[in-house]
């Protein structure tokens, strides 16, 4: 059976575009796509397709349902060979080369899956942002340290307002990046020098690593703003079922579809362990800019070093497992911890690339913004510079001082940065019952 699929509405006609392993002669000649038709348009599900309807759900509404194909017939023609056949003497010829190959060839529509979901992470992202700028804008508090006191002036509020606002412009321009960068899958041919590596864990990252990686990051970010945003809007944000809880349903079915983002990661910390079409950065001497956080140079210098420690660390420790007799998967599941967030900082530092170039062609208003952003990067990434040595005791400290002092910046800017979202009133608009009857 496959699940999810959206298949359940009786009154939709359905066509599947079914990934399913061809077998010739006996042998499996990898995974291509099959046209299925599900539902006819009077409502009627043919023989051998079975769609069993599931329950509501609470995260991401749509009519989900199990589909099981049973003895299904398709015609020739239901095979989307792209370029394979099976000639008049019956043999298979499949000009990808191998059944991995063609694989890889058939998850080529995975980058416009992933672009699209990074340019809506970034705008649920953007829209959260605005609702919580709407909510706390003008709200007082009547805590006994200060009563009467706005709650921005709370650093715990206005750090997750700026914070949210900050993480929308640093997803757009994720967004604007991903949109703009050709892939290997977008090429006629596969196998090219830009192909991915190898992987084990599940097709993404051999179509395009650093674009599965981004749609990993950029659904972590807006399930983490969107999250903090729904907890910073009190008692509303718990209510508002189509906004910030339907966001939140989205990002979180993401984590999950589109590319499990956990075995994304496994795959890029393999390529990068295996030095498999990935170059560790390098990070230059350094710190530069007498390591002031709200430098670039600084934030790309500490991303860099960090990342290249833990590439160097986990390599190393999977080498000395396999030296020490353990096969691949026990190598591996020893260090899986280490994997996930060596792949995870590989992906900061991509971001953190990304938002470097968009403050050389950017406005200057960009860069306490992104700088603000990079800051709760590191914040996050703290440990990890930590363990690694490649920050001293006390970087949270200053990281917290910097972000102090660029909030103190933006916060007089926080209703133009909103403003340039151009959200739909009715996003930002308090939830109607809210206002009685
Ligand atoms: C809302 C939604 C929409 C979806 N839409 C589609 C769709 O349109 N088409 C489609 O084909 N699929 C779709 N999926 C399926 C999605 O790709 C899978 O849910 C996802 O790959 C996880 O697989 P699974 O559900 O079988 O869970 P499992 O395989 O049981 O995975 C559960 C968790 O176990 C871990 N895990 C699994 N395997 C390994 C491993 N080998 N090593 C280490 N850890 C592992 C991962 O952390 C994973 O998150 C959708 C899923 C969701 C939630």
């Amino acid at each position: 059976a496959k699940f999810p699929t959206n298949t359940a509405h009786p009154g939709v006609p359905k066509t599947a575009a079914v990934y399913a392993t061809l077998v010739h002669g006996g042998t499996e000649r990898g995974v291509f796509v099959f046209v299925v038709p599900l539902r006819g348009p009077d409502g009627a599900v043919p023989p051998g397709v079975r769609v069993a309807a599931a329950p509501e759900t609470t995260g991401l509404q749509v009519d989900y349902a199990a589909v099981l194909l049973d003895g299904l017939h398709v015609p020739y023609e239901a095979w989307l060979r792209d370029g394979a056949s099976i000639d008049a003497a019956g043999r298979f010829h499949d000009p990808a080369g191998s059944p991995a190959a063609r694989l890889t060839r058939s998850m080529g529509i995975a980058p416009a899956v992933w672009r699209a979901v990074i340019s809506a992470s970034a705008a649920i992202t953007r829209a959260s942002a605005g609702m919580l700028l709407a909510h706390s804008a003008g709200r007082a508090t009547l805590g006994r340290l200060a009563p009467q006191r706005p709650l921005t002036d709370y650093r715990n509020q206005q750090e997750a307002v700026l914070g949210a606002l900050a993480a929308g412009y640093a997803l757009t321009a994720v967004a604007a990046h991903a949109q703009a960068r050709r892939t290997a899958a977008d090429a006629p041919a596969p196998g090219g020098p830009d192909g991915g590596p190898d992987t084990a864990w599940a097709p993404w990252s051999a179509v395009d690593r650093d674009l599965a990686l981004l749609k990993a990051a950029a659904t972590t970010q807006a399930q983490r703003t969107v999250s903090a945003c729904r907890v910073h809007s009190g008692a509303p944000g718990f209510a508002a079922v189509e906004r910030l809880n339907a966001y939140r349903g989205l990002s979180h079915a993401y984590l999950n579809a589109g590319g499990d983002n956990e075995l994304i990661r496994y795959d890029t910390a393999r390529a990068m362990a295996d030095l498999d079409r990935y170059t560790p950065p390098d990070p230059g001497a350094g710190p530069p800019d007498d390591g002031d956080l709200r430098s670039p140079r600084v934030w790309l210098f500490l991303a860099r070093d960090t990342e290249r420690r833990m590439r160097d660390r986990l390599a190393a420790r999977i080498r000395d497992a396999a030296a020490g007799g353990q096969d691949a998967f026990t190598a591996w599941n020893g260090n899986l911890a280490l994997a996930a967030r060596t792949a995870s900082a590989c992906a900061d530092r991509l971001v953190l690339e990304i938002c470097a170039a968009a403050l050389d062609d950017g406005p200057p208003e960009l860069r306490p913004v992104l700088g603000l952003h990079a800051l709760d990067l590191l914040e996050r990434r703290a440990a990890d510079l930590l363990n690694e040595g490649a920050a001293p005791p006390g970087i949270l400290d200053e990281i917290w001082a910097a972000r102090r002092r660029t909030c103190d910046e933006l916060a007089p800017r926080a209703g133009d940065l909103a403003a340039a979202f151009e959200l739909p009133p009715e996003v930002t608009a308090p939830a109607a019952f809210l206002g009685g009857p």
